[in-house]
């Protein structure tokens, strides 16, 4: 029996004792060999691999065929399925789905194996595809100067402001051709073109008052001034929407006082935030390399990977 790779002799083992309920215990472990035996030490099952140097391919030498041991009680989960074994299990539903769910993959496990394994375990497991199809986190920032390079030329009217900072060695020695990140902000001319068309929330205007100070102004009484758009409540020229003050004359003008709410309000003029067209977008083989420092991630800020890992 021969296989490729180390972790294919690891995988196969894994594999066979998961469907058996069988546990195994990694004895000697080196970059040439593998001896594994069993967990129960009155069991006479032992297994060793080595690696051909020839042929580069790994060749099991010994191998006592079955467990004289009864698989140990059913437990809920087996401690030789690890997240390697996992991750492989999982790569085309995590590449289907980047954000599927934690307890997706356990119950997915629980069909495929019959053990219910840890929150936690799911979890490191559904790093390695992720890491596989999406690059890890120093290269994503690695490949940020690039992308945004590359937004630059193509995109018209592409924004984009990026903050580094330098790099420092221990001995305080400033790195060259390194800096470190601190912060970005891009954003695209459609984005800024659709802009002052978004509802504004938040207007404030200069209101003069427009009282005849020899009147005396009780609360109960508001002026209201339809053609310039004003009320004693301030809310008509603050809002720049008919206040109840407005309403009650354009009733009694039979006036439609739809026709006093600002246009900014409209559906029609809100959907012109979505008016222009994005930028087509060439394929990556196609950017440019970029000459400009690499950057390296703040350490201070990366996910900590010791703990239990929060739901996703
Ligand atoms: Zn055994
Ligand atoms: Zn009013």
């Amino acid at each position: 029996m021969t296989f490729d790779s180390k972790e294919e002799v690891q995988y196969v083992l894994n594999m066979h004792h998961i469907k058996k309920g069988l546990y195994y215990r990694m004895g000697k472990l080196s970059p040439t060999l593998i001896v594994a035996r069993c967990v129960n030490d009155e069991c006479d099952w032992r297994y060793r691999a080595t690696i051909i140097i020839r042929s580069q391919k790994w060749e099991v030498r010994k191998l006592s065929d079955e467990h004289s041991c009864s698989s140990p009680v059913i437990s809920q989960d087996h401690v030789n399925l690890g997240s390697v074994y996992i991750s492989k299990s999982i790569l085309a539903l995590v590449e289907r789905d980047p954000s599927i769910s934690i307890p997706i993959i356990i119950a997915h496990i629980k069909s495929a194996e019959r053990y219910t394994i840890s929150y936690r375990k799911a979890w490191m497991a559904k790093q390695k595809p992720i890491e596989d199809l999406h690059g890890n986190w120093e290269q994503s920032y690695h490949d940020l100067p690039k992308l945004l390079n590359a937004m630059t030329i193509f995109l018209n009217g592409f924004f984009v402001e990026k903050q580094t900072r330098p790099l420092y060695n221990q001995q305080g020695e400033m790195v060259h051709d390194y800096v470190q990140f601190h912060r970005v902000f891009w954003t695209f001319k459609p984005c800024i073109d659709g802009f002052k068309y978004c509802k504004p929330i938040i207007q404030v205007f200069l209101v003069q008052e427009t009282i005849n100070p020899r009147e005396r102004r009780s609360t109960g009484n508001f002026t209201v001034r339809l053609y310039d758009k004003l009320c004693d409540c301030m809310k008509f020229q603050k809002l720049h929407m008919p206040c109840s003050h407005v309403v009650a004359p354009c009733k009694h003008l039979h006036h439609n006082y739809k026709s006093y709410i600002n246009q900014v309000y409209t559906l029609e003029y809100v959907s012109n935030v979505y008016n222009e067209l994005f930028g087509e977008w060439p394929n990556e083989s196609y950017w440019p390399d970029c000459e400009e420092p690499q950057i390296i991630p703040n350490s201070k800020y990366i996910r900590n990977k010791k703990g239990r890992p929060k739901s996703s």
